[in-house]
């Protein structure tokens, strides 16, 4: 018994690992393609850059910028939970601490906006991409809801199609409406896996 719950469990984790990991070769790929799209010089620049300004990236985060992590962090495991499933609930978690990765550009002084991949054309690729490696629309609507609420933490300032126009952004009077379907709509989806698992069976 303690061996059949031991493969679930790591079943359960290498589903998430692999999940977060795709999810970053996608946000990295993305918001890659932006930055020459946005400017095809600054392929170059990419080019030219030294090993140590790369590495001294961390020391170039403030406080706030972690603590606004932490909260995205702390948010989105409350987002994640509602699903009622590991893999999501994991997923969820990482996906809205890293989705700011994308400020690596202009940290390093690329001429782009630091939000570059907060937008829904990223939002649509990654749904994309995970449909035709999963077909799970249910994994669609929680990557959905985790970048609504992660965008909605960051009161809406992003350009929310980029790269191919850099405003307008939402209004941020949505925020509150935003955060709302997030957490409703997560909450539909573990409604529906706790009716299929505990009421369906009796
Ligand atoms: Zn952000």
């Amino acid at each position: 018994m303690a061996e059949v719950s031991f493969k679930v469990s790591s079943r359960v984790f290498l589903r998430s690992l692999r999940l977060v990991f795709l999810f970053v070769v996608l946000l990295v790929v993305f918001t890659f393609l932006s930055v020459v799209y946005l400017g095809p010089d600054n392929l170059g620049f990419i080019f030219s850059l030294k090993v140590k300004e790369v590495v001294g990236l961390p020391e170039r985060v403030t406080p706030q910028m972690w603590l606004d992590s932490l909260r995205h962090g702390v948010l989105g495991f409350f987002l994640g939970i509602l699903t009622l499933d590991v893999v999501y609930a994991v997923f969820t978690v990482f996906s809205s601490v890293l989705m700011d990765v994308d400020h690596v550009p202009s940290f390093l002084g690329l001429p782009v906006p630091a939000r570059i991949a907060h937008s829904f054309v990223f939002l649509l690729f990654v749904c994309f991409v995970f449909y035709f490696l999963f077909r799970d629309k249910k994994l669609l609507v929680v990557w959905g809801s985790s970048f609504v609420l992660h965008i909605s933490l960051d009161n809406l300032m992003v350009p929310v199609f980029s790269p191919f126009l850099l405003s307008p952004e939402v209004p941020r009077q949505l925020v509150g409406v935003f955060v709302f379907v997030a957490y409703f709509v997560n909450f539909l989806v573990g409604w529906r896996r706790f009716k299929e698992v505990f009421l369906q069976k009796k």
